[in-house]
């Protein structure tokens, strides 16, 4: 038989060392040696071989925009949305999809192969949500785009927040998305959930809410959010995002929450590269940090996958497209720096994140989808602290892009002529 692609030797996540066969959009096998011709084989011994990169939290509408109409002087999430209302009315159709577009190459080049994008449904024109579902046409052999319609201005605050959230799922957006701190009262937050989740199990989406942005200890939306997916048996299929609001919690409260949060099977995406920028502004010293409780909730039997949320934009004028930066800087807020515990964040921009967003087909398995990358890096951790080249990025059988090692040359007197940063093995 001849293979469409074989690639041959690599390292897989879990230490395996394994060649992995693929015949058009599949993997056919994966076994320790694969006796067969190929078109193409990538050699890849002694480097890293995983599934696709997934960001289950990213606003691609607004994305490459940074310093559109000005910069955010103040460096807070309320300037950020304020200077966004501007730009969604200013930017067109044409300039949002060529950003995204943009962005979306920067994507498949580091290997993020399916990401989640919230889409404003603000503003009447809507402009943000058909230049997204024209993106999501344009990549869809490359890249997994859900959109989630999202009421940035509220569901109940702005105008008509509720009525063009119904007209963005009506027009193809898939996820019902909310923002329950930015509602007028903690009452209406409250009450935009029940409607959301109301919304979503009519008609039988996900919901992933922007939930509790905020550092005010008494924003408790997700306990409401919880509640709702139980009433509605949404388990399984609702997202709460950033969850800031966590960290500054009273502990005996929070020891109440997160039995709940489990019980409802919500999963949780915090952005710490967001929110270790924008959370603390109001503060003097010490400065919270921000960012919600990571392994406590997983130790409590929640999901929890790490999201970008930005990437040059009114909220963040950095970001490269690449999930490592965002486990390598959630890895630090966190202080997950145990083996374990770097691995696992490893593990949250893959596999978690993956199931998060209900990818049925991923994974480095046979039969499914034969999307994955090989880094320039021995194993998890080491690609977590190198941030290394993606040498191949191979989506749906095919290779859609590659890059060179991250080898330097060295000039030095009686030391090696190239240097590779590789960690020792333990
Ligand atoms: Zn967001």
């Amino acid at each position: 038989m001849m293979l469409d692609l074989l690639v041959r030797g690599g390292t897989l996540p879990d230490g395996r060392v394994a060649d992995i066969a693929i015949q058009g959009d599949r993997i056919v096998e994966i076994a320790p040696r694969i006796e067969a011709e190929a078109v193409r084989v990538i050699e890849a011994a002694g480097d890293l071989v995983s599934p696709p990169f997934v960001d289950p939290h990213f606003h691609l509408d607004a994305t490459l925009s940074y310093g559109l109409p000005r910069v955010n002087a103040s460096g807070t999430l309320l300037e950020g949305i304020s200077l966004w209302g501007e730009l969604r009315d200013l930017a067109t159709v044409e300039e949002m999809v060529a950003r995204a577009l943009a962005y979306c190459d920067w994507a498949a080049s580091m290997g993020l192969l399916a990401i989640r994008s919230h889409v404003d449904t603000t503003p009447d024109h809507l402009n943000t949500v058909a230049a997204m579902l024209e993106v999501r046409e344009k990549v869809k052999d490359y890249i997994d785009l859900q959109l989630v319609a999202f009421p940035q201005d509220g569901l109940y605050r702005a105008p008509n927040g509720r009525a063009n959230l119904l007209r963005a799922l009506d027009m193809g957006v898939g996820v019902v998305g909310g923002i329950p701190h930015f509602e007028r009262t903690m009452a209406a937050g409250a009450e935009s959930l029940r409607d959301l989740c109301e919304i979503a199990a009519a008609r039988g989406l996900c919901v992933d809410i922007h939930c509790d942005e905020t550092d005010d200890p008494m924003s408790r939306h997700i306990e409401t959010l919880a509640a709702e997916t139980l009433r509605l048996g949404l388990g399984g299929r609702v997202v709460g995002s950033h969850l800031t609001s966590m960290h500054s919690m009273d502990n005996y409260y929070v020891s109440k929450l997160l039995p709940l949060i489990a019980e409802a099977g919500i999963a949780a995406v915090p952005n710490p590269l967001i929110n270790i920028v924008l959370q603390g502004r109001h503060d003097s010293f010490p400065k919270r940090r921000g960012l919600t409780r990571v392994r406590e909730m997983q130790a409590a039997g929640i999901a929890v996958g790490w999201g970008q949320d930005c990437v040059l934009d009114p909220w963040y004028s950095l970001g490269t497209a690449d999930m490592l930066d965002v486990a390598f800087m959630g890895m630090h807020v966190a202080q997950m720096t145990h083996p374990e515990e770097m691995a696992r964040c490893f593990t949250m921009v893959t596999e978690t994140n993956a199931a998060i967003l209900g990818l049925g087909d991923y994974g480095l398995r046979k039969g499914a989808l034969a999307s994955l990358v090989v880094l320039d890096a021995a194993t998890p951790v080491d690609a977590l602290r190198l941030r290394p080249a993606r040498l191949a990025v191979v989506s749906k059988g095919r290779v859609i892009a590659e890059s060179a090692r991250g080898d330097a040359a060295l000039a030095l007197p009686g030391r090696p002529a190239s240097v590779r940063r590789r960690a020792p093995r333990l």
